[in-house]
Order: structure tokens, then sequence, then C-alpha cells
């Protein structure tokens, strides 16, 4: 299958792609690994006039630590995020759900950027910067402005970019050491995209009780879902199994997940809820692991 024929511009610093998003607006899309915007052109599900390949912006590649965040350029691979050991170290979340990212050939041209602004519910990216409550960095003509992943993303295929914006940076706070994480997640084949995620992070006070807890669920709803009653109803608590349990139930009776043709409804619930049980006790034991190394 072919796309519909396009005009193709290839700027090379980040001046060049804002101004032309600022000209052409909605006639353009953004081009950076391809993985999803290539397949929806050649079904014909978009039609730009313009496509803006920003492969060779200089500057939209990086990961590195800035004042306690990790800092990832928009066109980093993922492959790149997940073989970096700065990333394995300073946020191990992220690093432990990127294998799940369809497969490594994907990966290898797919970007960070491209995943989180595609903004598929099943997919692990979002679910994850969510998680961590990551920020992310938005350029054009106009001037920068910096979103929470809560308010980036605004239903199905949708976030709060503006047509003439491009996503420049993810900024995500590095959690403290003593921080305990799970991903998990149930497909059909590996490298497919999630039925149902969960990713978990896990902190105790010096008493072994919960503290801190975020639990994020992906392929239930049109954005990640975080049940803030799922969360508080585990802070003060020694997240034994039961707690774990008890949570994840809460958790599910929230949900209304889609029934399509790779899963019902019903399907992605107890999935869901069977994910975060487990996601929270791994996590759990992680962080109380940490807290006796005293890491
Ligand atoms: C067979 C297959 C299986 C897959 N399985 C999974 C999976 O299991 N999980 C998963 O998460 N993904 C999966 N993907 C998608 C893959 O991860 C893509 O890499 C990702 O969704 C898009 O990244 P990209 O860099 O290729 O972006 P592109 O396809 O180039 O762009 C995607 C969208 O984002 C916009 N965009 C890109 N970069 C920017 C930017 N910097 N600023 C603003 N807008 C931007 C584009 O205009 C376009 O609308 C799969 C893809 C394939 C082909």
């Amino acid at each position: 299958m072919k796309p519909p024929a396009f005009e193709y511009r290839d700027p090379r610093t980040r001046e060049e792609a804002i101004a032309l998003l600022a000209e052409h607006g909605e006639a353009a899309k953004i081009l950076a690994g391809g993985q999803s915007l290539v397949p929806m052109l050649n079904l014909r599900l978009l039609r730009p006039e313009y496509l803006v390949d920003i492969n060779r912006v200089a500057g939209l590649s990086f990961i590195e630590v800035k004042g306690g965040e990790l800092a990832i350029g928009a066109c980093t691979r993922q492959r790149a995020i997940e073989r970096s050991e700065l990333v394995r170290r300073t946020c191990p979340l992220l690093h432990e759900a990127m294998p799940f990212i369809a497969h490594f050939q994907i990966r290898s041209r797919g970007t960070i950027g491209g995943s989180l602004s595609h903004a598929d519910p099943a997919a692990e990216l979002p679910t994850v910067v969510t998680a961590l409550g990551g920020r992310f960095v938005l350029r054009s003509v106009r001037g920068e402005r910096v979103v929470s992943a809560a308010d980036f993303y605004t239903g199905f295929l949708s976030t709060a970019l503006r047509p003439d914006e491009l996503l420049t940076e993810i900024r995500v706070p590095i959690p403290p050491v003593q921080t305990g994480c799970a991903f998990m997640e149930v497909s059909r084949r590996h490298g497919d995209f999630a039925l149902a995620a969960v990713a978990v992070l896990v902190r105790f006070d010096q008493d072994g009780r919960c503290a801190f807890v975020r639990l994020v669920v992906a392929g239930v709803h049109g954005v990640p879902f975080r049940s803030a009653d799922t969360e508080a109803s585990l802070i003060g608590t020694k997240l034994l199994p039961e707690d774990a349990e008890n949570a994840s139930r809460l958790m599910a009776a929230e949900l209304e997940p889609i029934s399509d043709l790779h899963a019902s409804a019903d399907y992605r619930r107890q999935a869901a809820r069977v994910l975060a049980r487990r996601a929270l006790e791994c996590a759990a034991l992680r962080a109380r692991s940490h807290a006796e190394a005293g890491t």
C-alpha cells in the first residue's frame, strides 16, 4: 500500500521545524520513527499535505540528568532508552517497560516522543510516564510550555498538543532510591499492544507502612487510568498480599473497559485486576528489599 501524495520537509534545527509547523498548521504532520504514522498514511487514515521529518533536527536525541530529573529528547529511539545504563539506574520502571513495546526492530526506529504523542491507550510509554509524574516540553513559534502527563492525555489518540507544537523533551522526576516499582502486561503475543498493562511505584515509611503509591493502568480507558481512591486505600497499610488484593478489586470496579475483537471488557477488567495485585506485591517486595539493604 502507498500513502497519499505529500510534500516532504527536512528541517535541521528546532526553529526550522516549528516554523514549518506554524506555516502549515493542520496540513502538516511530524514524522519521527514512522512506526505509527506510516501505517496510518498507507491505510489512508491520514492525508497530510506536508510531512515534517524531525529525524535530522539537532538536539532532539539525548538522555541526561538535569536538576533531579531524567530528561529525554523526543526523538530518542526507544531502543536507546531500553539499553541506557542511566535509565536503568535512575528510572527502573521505564527500563522494565521498554521491552514490552512491539519488537526490537520497531523500537530501533520508534521514538519516545512519537509514542507519547500518538497516545495509543494500550501503549506502554504513556502509562509509565504518567505513573512517574512526567512532564512534556512543547515548543512552537509562540514559545515553550510544559504540560504534565496527567493533563497531556485528553482522550483516545488525543493529546493537548496543538497543530503547530513540537514535543521536544520529556522530563521525569527521578524516584527516590527506596522506591519499589513494577510493570506488568498481558498481550496476545509478545510484541502486541497490551490488552491490559499496569505500572506501579511504592515507597514505605520508617515503620514499614505505605507512604506513597502510584498505580496506572493501560488498555482499559481512552487515556492512562489512575485511581486516586485505590491509591488512597493503600496509604498507611503494610501493603500485605490482602491489601494488594483489596486495592486491585477496588480499582477493577472503577474500570469501564471496551470490548473489541482482541478481548471482551470482562477479560480486560479481570486481567487488569490480577496484574494490579501482582504488580503491587512485586513493587512492595522490591521497596522492602531496598529498605533492608539501606539503599
Ligand atoms: C507491528 C507494530 C507493533 C507495535 N506494537 C506496539 C506496542 O506493543 N506498544 C507500543 O507502545 N507501540 C507499539 N507500536 C508503535 C511504536 O511503538 C511506534 O514507534 C510509536 O507509536 C510511534 O513512534 P514513532 O517515533 O514511530 O512516531 P511516528 O509514527 O513517526 O509518529 C506518531 C505520531 O506522533 C506524532 N509525533 C511524532 N513525534 C512527535 C513530536 N516530537 N512532537 C509532536 N508530535 C510528534 C506524529 O505526527 C504522529 O501523529 C507498534 C508498531 C508496529 C508497527
